[in-house]
């Protein structure tokens, strides 16, 4: 049982820790977390080099979690010197919604490989990932089914609820990025999810997420109400206030500078936020 991430953990990967221990005990599997900064999936070498990096702290709180075994590699364990590691062929959710696929070109082909890689390492039977990188998780977990067949086996990919502060924002390493105004600011994101997320009908959701996203200053790269699991639009209009139709209201802004991403569930008025 394998939580891959990048360090610098807060209460949003606590949760998913201990999601993994209790997954584990019921599979009677050891659990595990990668610490890994992953060179390959960052587009801006600034952004890698900011990252924020506390092996000591994040090894602590993994131990207080429950996890079996921290895996922080160097890179050239990754990736070794003279050996190709080909990224992996992309679903079609890494590639087609225009969501993160084109505001962070190269992303997922990084997040791909070093997912992959980190399953082949650990040996992983299934991982924990978590909803608050939506587009990241459907990905992750289409590639897992389609490397099914050369892995021989299925890698599990069990999602884990996302963490927010009192206020609404979704715990993010980023977020110790952010300005005081800014951090202030950030919490209209959140705030235009659940807005948006308690309308019933499609074209008001969007229309409310836009404007709640205005109201706070926030210039949005996307704000959009898609398809759960293919992220692909249109939404049918038929799909309006009908259960059983998961679809998923995303947003990824910059403010001040830092960029943030969040995301919650709409089933035309009917699902609760997340
Ligand atoms: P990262 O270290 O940012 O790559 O994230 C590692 C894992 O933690 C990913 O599966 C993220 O989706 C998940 N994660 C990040 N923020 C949160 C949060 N606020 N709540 C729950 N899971 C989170």
């Amino acid at each position: 049982m394998l939580v891959p991430t990048m360090g610098s953990l807060h209460a949003g990967h606590e949760s998913l820790l201990r999601l993994a221990r209790r997954e584990a005990d019921r599979r009677g599997v050891p659990a595990a977390a990668t610490v890994f900064v992953n060179p390959t999936q960052f587009n801006e070498s600034a952004d890698f080099d900011s990252y924020p990096r506390d092996l000591d702290r994040d090894a602590l709180i993994c131990e207080r979690c429950g996890i079996d075994v921290v895996f922080a590699p160097a890179p050239e364990v990754v990736y070794p010197p003279g050996e190709d590691h080909a990224v992996p062929v992309l679903p079609d959710v890494a590639t087609r919604p225009g969501l993160e696929d084109t505001f962070r070109p190269g992303h997922f082909p990084g997040v791909c490989q070093v997912v992959s890689r980190c399953f082949d390492l650990c040996d992983a039977s299934a991982a924990v990932f978590g909803e608050k990188d939506w587009q990241q998780l459907q990905v992750v977990r289409a590639m897992s089914e389609a490397q099914r067949g050369v892995r021989g086996r299925l890698v599990e990919i069990i999602p884990g609820e996302t963490v927010r502060e009192p206020d609404g924002l979704a715990m993010s390493s980023r977020n110790l990025l952010l300005s005081p105004e800014a951090r202030v600011e950030a919490g209209g994101i959140s705030e235009a999810l659940f807005v948006a997320a308690r309308e019933q009908d499609r074209d008001r959701a969007q229309g409310v997420l836009a404007d709640t996203l205005l109201r706070f200053g926030i210039d949005a790269e996307y704000a959009v109400l898609r398809d759960a699991r293919t992220l692909l639009e249109p939404v049918p209009r038929s799909h309006t206030g009908g259960p059983g139709v998961p679809c998923r209201l995303l947003v990824a802004a910059r403010v001040g500078g830092v960029r943030l991403i969040d995301n919650t569930g709409w089933r035309g008025g009917a699902a609760e936020p997340t």
